[in-house]
Parts: structure tokens; C-alpha cells; sequence
């Protein structure tokens, strides 16, 4: 707070107090985030407010003269976390459980203090370099080949909108120029995540030219129909230009047959884009490399280390073995511009929509050296192991019925009950704070899933939320 004693310096609004109130304020939030990340267990998992009610218990309109840190911090606590879902909470399994982890949060703090932005090579070398690196540390951790280029962006959604604009690049040389050649025609599986489809809007390929291929027993994409839905629309006069292939479906983690799409798209000449938002991470173990095959013959692919690699969001690893087509798609440097014998200098505004650039790379580097490849394959292993047991469970149990495999750290099962009867379950498990699952829909039945993934959770955690799901389901039938 800039008291009154705390006018600025002569030629500075950097004054010695808004140092030292800033040192005592950040010692103090780093405590607190300590006893955060040691049990958030006192919390509620999901927020238990009502709509409406942080913002009406804030004031309508900013403070006039600036308030001291101990005001703001207590009515972080006071206000604002009771609104909080705390993904950060050992027992929450909804969606994709994710969590931060203490070296990227103090990687966020120092990307903060620092600001540097990374438009061109020139305004943050450490932001330019320190990217190739930890995606390059991160590609040979995946088992992917030297020939992929990495870049940061902020979500998977992002990145794959990037991929399909790069695509289109791809067939047409020109697209960048001209726009959309129309009849552009985009194949996905009917399990793949919708940003693939918001992607196709937003590059005005639109919904319709979005052939989503269905998928089998198992919920992978059908190569063979992949193949005729290319051909019945190269018949009809149409342009095939991109097929995306998913590692680890968002809602049952099934994993497309790439080798055969792969086979496909080089046979048609199309792009494949492997979205390995979530899955990909697990590839990091040596067992589970084998879930990438044929993901080498991509011209793009993704992960998102904040899913399963305990970097907070955000933070999407994007690569592609055509980094010069994904330039051309979106960088308006004239060529005369480029400074002779700098080939290393890597301007990273070249490769993406935003010209801004966080430091991103920070927390990823931070991460990856703290934990290790061995500290991270301990953990993943541990989450996949439980998977298993709590699969066997359920298994075990007559009154559910498991829906599909659990390759991963998901596992998807039903009450053998109406679609409301599961919907209601997993409502009531949520109400109670204890837990958070999210249902959702499999066969066109609603199902409900237990995804774990979060550092703090232990098994004993799983099985606690097993129990709760079972007596929510005995209790609603009773
Ligand atoms: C989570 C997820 C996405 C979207 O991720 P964002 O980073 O939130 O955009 C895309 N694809 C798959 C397979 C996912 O699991």
C-alpha cells in the first residue's frame, strides 16, 4: 500500500517500502502455499458457493486508494477461496485430475518477477533457448525422433488449431494468402475432443466438412472407414486434407490405431495431427512407450504437461516435423528481414497466432530437473497401478459394469441403474465435497469415471471415493 510515507522516490514509484511490504507479503503467501500443498484435505473439493455469490460479496467497483497486502491476502482466504474447486485436492477425479507441483509453482513466481516477453529471438534469448531445450528433453522422454520442432503454446486446443491451419498450408501452398480453398474436408473419430471441431470453425472450414469416423467396441477410431469416408469424398469432387488422431480420448483414454491412419495419410498425401493431450505423458514410462507407435510418421503432435506432468496450467508442448510449413503459415517477416547467419535464432512470433509470449518454458524446466525422468515414471506408475486395482474393484462389484478398458489412470464404469440413477450418483458425491467425479457419456449411456492423476492422492484416496460412489449408488437404490 502506498502509504503515505511511501511516496515515491525521486525518480522511481519503486520504493524501498513497496520492496519490503512485497518481501514480507510474498514470504507470508509462500508459507501459505506451503500448508496449501501439504494437505488442502480441510477443503471442500468442490466449491459449495451459489452462483452469484463471490461477485456479491465483492464491491461493485475498484478501490479508489490502494490497500495494504494484509487486507487483500485476508479476503483471499475469506472470499475468495470458499469459491474455489480445488483441483489441487488429492480426492478430486473429475475430467483429467492435474495438479501443480512446488518446483513450476516457484517457475511461475520467477517468469512473474521476470515478465520477459518472447516476441523475436532478440527480446528473450532465455525464452527462445530455454524452450527448444526442455521440449527437446521432453521429446526424447516421449521416445519421439530428433526431427520433431518443438513450441509452447498455451492450450491443446490452441495447439491444434495451429495444426489444422498448418494442414491446410500443407495442400495448398497458397492457403495462407487466399484462404480457404472450399471442399476442404478434415476426419476425426466420434470420441475426439471438440476442440478439433472448433479448430475447423474457426479456420472457416466449418462443422459440416468435420467427418467424425466412428470408432469400435474399444472406442478407437475404424481405419477402414477412415479409408472410404476419403474416398467417397475425393469422389464427390472434395479436398481431404487432415486427419487428427487421438492418444488417450478424453473420456475413456482409448487410443487410435496410428500406424494404420498413418498409413492412410501418406497413401492420400493428408496431414496427421496426434492429439496426445493427456496420454501422451505416460509414454514417459518405459513399459508404455509403445502407446506413441506410428506417432513418428505425424507431421504434428501434442501433450499437455499440465495434465499429467505436475506443471499448472497452462502449458501445451506442441511438435511438428514441418516446421517451416507451420512458419509459412504464420509469419508475415518478409524474408529480407531475416538477419543473414542466424539460423539459430529462432523467432518463435513466426510459428503462432499470439505475438505475446510467456515464459512458460521456466516451470517446464523447473519440473522436469526437480523430479527427474525417474521421480516422474514413479509417480505415473503408481497412478496407473491404482487404475488397475480400482478397475478390479469395480469389476468385482455385480451391481456395476465397466465400461471400457483403462489403459491409463482413468477408469469408466456404470451402476447398472438408468442414465438418471448415475447422473444422480455422481451429483450426490459431488454435493457432499468429499470428492469430485464427472460423468460422462459412453454408447450413449451416461457413465461415470474416476480419473486419477493428482500428486497428492494416495490409493487409500481412490478406494475412500470407490466406497463413496458404491454407498451414494446403495443408499439412492435403498
Ligand atoms: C484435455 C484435452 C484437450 C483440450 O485441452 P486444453 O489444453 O484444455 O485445450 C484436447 N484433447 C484431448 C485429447 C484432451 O484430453
Amino acid at each position: 500500500m502506498p502509504s503515505e510515507s511511501g511516496r515515491p522516490a525521486a525518480s522511481s514509484f519503486i520504493t524501498a517500502e513497496y520492496i519490503e511490504q512485497f518481501r514480507r507479503a510474498a514470504h507470508q503467501a509462500v508459507d501459505w502455499t506451503a500448508e496449501y500443498l501439504r494437505d488442502p484435505r480441510k477443503y471442500p473439493v468442490v466449491s459449495q458457493i451459489k452462483p452469484g455469490e463471490l461477485i456479491d460479496a465483492l464491491p461493485a467497483s475498484a478501490p479508489e486508494r490502494g490497500e495494504s497486502y494484509e487486507a487483500i491476502l485476508q479476503d483471499f482466504e475469506k472470499l475468495i477461496i470458499p469459491a474455489v474447486t480445488h483441483w489441487n485436492h488429492p480426492d478430486f477425479f473429475a475430467f483429467f485430475a492435474i495438479s501443480s507441483s512446488a518446483p513450476a509453482i516457484i517457475g511461475e513466481l520467477l517468469t512473474a518477477a521476470l515478465n520477459t516477453n518472447g516476441l523475436h529471438w532478440k527480446t528473450s534469448p532465455a525464452l527462445a533457448e530455454l524452450e527448444q531445450v526442455s521440449l527437446s528433453w521432453l521429446r526424447q522422454w516421449m521416445g519421439l525422433p530428433g526431427d520433431f520442432f518443438g513450441i509452447i503454446y498455451d492450450t491443446a486446443s490452441v495447439g491444434s488449431l495451429h495444426a489444422i491451419a498448418a494442414a491446410r498450408e500443407f495442400v495448398d501452398p497458397t492457403a495462407h494468402a487466399r484462404g480457404s480453398l472450399g471442399n476442404l474436408v478434415l476426419y476425426t473419430s466420434d470420441q475426439a475432443h471438440s476442440s478439433v471441431e472448433k479448430g475447423a470453425i474457426a479456420l472457416g472450414i466449418g462443422q459440416d466438412n468435420v467427418r467424425k469416423i466412428a470408432s469400435d467396441a474399444e472406442f478407437r477410431m475404424r481405419p477402414e472407414e477412415l479409408a472410404s469416408a476419403i474416398e467417397q469424398d475425393i469422389g464427390a469432387g472434395r479436398k481431404p486434407f487432415c486427419v487428427v488422431a487421438t492418444i488417450g480420448t478424453t473420456s475413456s483414454t482409448s487410443v487410435d490405431p496410428v500406424p494404420a491412419i498413418a498409413d492412410i495419410c501418406e497413401r492420400h498425401r493428408l496431414w496427421l495431427h496426434a492429439d496426445a493431450a493427456y496420454a501422451g505423458i505416460a509414454a514417459i514410462v518405459p513399459e508404455r512407450q509403445h502407446i506413441l507407435k506410428g506417432c513418428e510418421r505425424a507431421h504434428s503432435f501434442l501433450v499437455n504437461p499440465m495434465k499429467w506432468m505436475f506443471v499448472p496450467v497452462d502449458l501445451n508442448a506442441f511438435y511438428t516435423r514441418y516446421p517451416d510449413i507451420l512458419r509459412r503459415t504464420f509469419s508475415l517477416t518478409p524474408e529480407y528481414l531475416r538477419t543473414a547467419g542466424a539460423e539459430r535464432e529462432i523467432n518463435l512470433m513466426d510459428y503462432a497466432i499470439p505475438l505475446g509470449r510467456r515464459f512458460r518454458a521456466l516451470k517446464l524446466w523447473m519440473t522436469m530437473r526437480y523430479f527427474g525422468r525417474e521421480g516422474i515414471v514413479r509417480i505415473l506408475r503408481a497412478h496407473m497401478e491404482w487404475a488397475q486395482r480400482l478397475a478390479g474393484l469395480v469389476d468385482a462389484e455385480p451391481q456395476f459394469e465397466r465400461v471400457a478398458p483403462a489403459p491409463f489412470s482413468v477408469v469408466c464404469f456404470r451402476y447398472q441403474g438408468s442414465d438418471e440413477e448415475n447422473r444422480a450418483i455422481a451429483e450426490r458425491v459431488n454435493e457432499s465435497g468429499k470428492a469430485y467425479i464427472s460423468p460422462t457419456v459412453l454408447n450413449g449411456r451416461v457413465t461415470l469415471r474416476i480419473a486419477i492423476g493428482n500428486l497428492g492422492t494416495t490409493w487409500e484416496d481412490v478406494e475412500r471415493c470407490w466406497e463413496l460412489v458404491r454407498a451414494t449408488a446403495a443408499a439412492l437404490s435403498g
